[in-house]
């Protein structure tokens, strides 16, 4: 079933009380990395919802709202296919009010602690996860799921969800899931899209960086600047990075070594499609 209304989605959860409810949020635009985060949900809830909501409020103004895909049609082809039981689809103003008109002024947001902000994505994207909490405790308020489920692809993010979530005790299960990744190695992602042929190649380097300070780190190396430094052969002009960061993959606390409990996150521009990715160095 499609639902377009918040009304819609509290109708069909009064009909699923006391069964176990999963929600996976996504921006739509659907992948086999949202789809394994579908699978597990499947396999772990009575019902399952998928949101596909391109959210305004998470996006800076000379970022890709505009342009950033929309195929709903396709999005609830493969949902049905998955057996997911809803897809709620609202529009901005659904989701906001005031005709989607948003003002800072007038909108309650959730905003995560700048220790969790203040690095990585979030230093140049600028209200970003603002943006993001609010609109997935807005989506946990409708859907009033049992589980969450995100993508360990977005590593922040899920960090700074689960944070929110024990922050302000939302009785919710986060549930974490391995990042999907094209055979090539390149993590499955919306705005691969963007991306040429000559591009999607040029954007391998983003995985081929990661492997190689894992294999760095696996044969014993655990200085974090020494780590870094083995990215600098991987680079060309067609690269323009953003960051390459090694912390705590819990609390994103910088560390004097890297260990097993370290992650490796990089973000790098590809012919201007900003692209991330991220791995756990101490797993084989
Ligand atoms: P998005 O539609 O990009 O907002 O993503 C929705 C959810 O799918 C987020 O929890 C993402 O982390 C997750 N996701 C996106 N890409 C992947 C991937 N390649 N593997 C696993 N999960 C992913």
């Amino acid at each position: 079933m499609l639902a377009h209304t918040i009304e819609e989605v509290r109708e069909k959860r009064r009909e699923w009380k006391g069964l176990k409810v999963g929600l996976v949020p996504t921006m739509g635009a659907l992948h086999e990395g949202h789809l394994s985060l579908i699978k597990k949900a499947k396999e772990t809830c009575d019902k399952v919802v998928v949101s596909v909501f391109v959210n305004p409020i998470q996006f800076g103004p000379s970022e890709d709202y505009d342009k950033y895909p929309r195929t709903l049609d396709k999005d609830y082809e493969l949902c049905s296919k998955e057996g997911v039981d809803l897809v709620f689809a609202p529009s901005p103003s659904e989701m906001y009010g005031d005709g989607g008109k948003l003002s800072n002024d007038t909108l309650t947001y959730v905003c995560p602690p700048f220790f969790y902000v203040n690095k990585l994505c979030g230093k140049t994207r600028v209200g970003h996860f603002d943006g993001v909490c609010t609109v997935v405790l807005k989506l946990f308020n409708i859907v009033q799921p049992d589980y969450g489920f995100f993508g360990q692809k977005d590593a922040q993010q899920v960090v700074i969800i689960k944070k929110m979530v024990k922050d302000l005790n939302v009785p919710i299960e986060i549930v974490q899931c391995p990042i999907v990744r094209e055979e090539s190695g390149l993590a499955l992602s919306s705005r691969n899209k963007y991306l040429s042929q000559e591009g999607k190649k040029d954007a391998l380097v983003l995985s081929s960086i990661l492997n190689n300070i894992k294999l760095c780190y696996q044969k014993g190396i655990t200085d974090i600047e020494a780590l870094k430094e083995t990215a600098y052969s991987f680079l060309t002009d067609k690269h323009e990075m953003e960051y390459l960061e090694i912390l705590d993959r819990n609390t994103l606390e910088e560390k004097s070594k890297a260990d097993n409990d370290s992650i490796a996150l990089i973000a790098c521009r590809v012919e201007g499609v900003r692209l991330i990715d991220n791995t756990y160095l101490g797993e084989r």
